[in-house]
């Protein structure tokens, strides 16, 4: 049997387990319980021009450059709130897409942080990297060279939602390609930082898409800290009527990830956890961490 018949084969069987295997039941002797992993979480701006359809976090700004932009978070004030905040684990800083942000602005941001918090800081994501390339007319290693030097210790999971060539213009027509991501995720490795990705799910995601965004990953495994299960958030956003996954769907994928990237740590946010049964047979199926937000900046 060649290997690529071998991994079709394996992907076949992961299909099964997906969609008509047995509900994963819970294994003894019981693993540990899931790690906690307590986030500082800063947003820089929820304005976005993008309007994915699965984003419940942005406000819809249009490009036209008259409009009036909402301000961006403000960094010495940010850096207060963290240091009076709880204890977390790490930082991690999101925002929307802008045009008006000077990249300076986002490596000042990361370099106040990480010297104030002392804590490891993941910033921003292959989305945000693209775009201030594009704007910029440089290289997404220049940018990532830059955040390195200045604190930066690991990418975030956005734009990994499905990496699925064919699902992707539908849910988010001006993301990145998955090459793209793919790409500015290997260079950020040959630099020396850490990256993570998502999987986002709703109840109808197909299996054969679920395996196939695993198998991307698996072309990066070495560089990744993590993989976070991101159930769909449909309120709020143009996918309103499709629902979340259900937990026996969040048990099979959680299986599927741990055979297909057995090395890979599984993340899930405390938010998508209903019930503490639930966070018992999500660790069964592999869940490692569970992700808490201890406090939450934004302008
Ligand atoms: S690019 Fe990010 S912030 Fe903007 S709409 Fe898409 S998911 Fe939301």
């Amino acid at each position: 049997m060649t290997s690529a018949q071998s991994l079709t084969d394996f992907d076949a069987e992961m299909q099964h387990r997906l969609t008509d295997g047995p509900t994963p039941t819970p294994v003894h002797p019981r693993p540990q319980p899931p790690a906690r992993w307590r986030q500082a979480k800063v947003i820089v701006t929820r304005a976005c021009w993008a309007g994915c359809e699965f984003c419940h976090f942005s406000r819809f700004v249009p490009l036209a450059l008259d409009k009036t932009v909402p301000p961006v978070l403000g960094i010495a004030d940010a850096a207060a709130e963290l240091q009076r905040a709880p204890a977390f684990d790490m930082v991690k800083i999101v925002t929307g897409l802008s045009f008006q942000t000077p990249l300076e602005y986002f490596t000042h941001l990361i370099s106040t942080l990480r010297q104030a918090t002392g804590r490891p800081v993941q910033a921003f994501s292959a989305v945000e990297v693209d775009h201030l390339a594009r704007r910029l007319a440089c290289s997404g290693r220049d940018i990532l060279t830059e955040w390195k030097l200045h604190g930066l210790d690991r990418l975030g999971p956005g734009g990994a939602d499905l990496l699925v060539p064919t699902v992707r213009p539908s849910l988010a027509r001006y993301r990145i390609s998955v090459e793209r991501w793919l790409k500015i995720h290997r260079v950020a490795h040959t630099l020396g930082l850490r990256t993570a990705a998502g999987l986002m799910l709703d109840a109808r995601t197909p299996a054969p898409d679920i395996i196939e965004h695993l198998n991307h990953l698996r072309e990066l495994a070495e560089g990744l800290d993590y993989l976070e299960l991101q159930p769909l958030e449909p309120d709020h956003t143009a996918l309103a009527p499709v629902r979340p996954p259900q937990l026996d769907q969040l048990l099979r994928v959680a299986v599927a990830a741990k055979q297909l990237l057995p090395n890979l740590p599984l993340h899930i946010h405390r938010r998508h956890i209903r019930s503490a049964d639930a966070e018992v047979l999500l660790a069964d199926a592999g869940v490692d961490r569970v992700i808490e937000t201890v406090v939450e900046v934004e302008p």
